[in-house]
């Protein structure tokens, strides 16, 4: 199973990674970050397969996803 972690307080909440992601499994949360934007985060940690287009997409590297 991969693992997929974020700096939330670095997202801008653009959504990219939402629509990158062939599993559906990351949304952005209803909470806001400290610079006051929606954060992505993962639903699922289960069902990912650990593919990285969600880390790639990230224009502001965010994402890790560790195998
Ligand atoms: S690594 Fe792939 S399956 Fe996992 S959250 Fe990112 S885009 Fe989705
Ligand atoms: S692509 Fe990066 S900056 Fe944009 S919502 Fe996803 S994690 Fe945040």
């Amino acid at each position: 199973m991969a693992k997929v972690t974020f700096q939330t307080n670095i997202c801008k909440g653009c959504g990219l990674c939402v629509v990158a992601c062939p599993k559906k499994l990351i949304e952005l949360s209803g909470g806001l970050n400290e610079k006051g934007y929606h954060p992505a985060e993962i639903t699922n940690q289960e069902a990912c397969i650990g593919c990285a287009f969600c880390a790639t997409m990230c224009p502001d590297c965010v994402i890790t996803v560790e195998k």
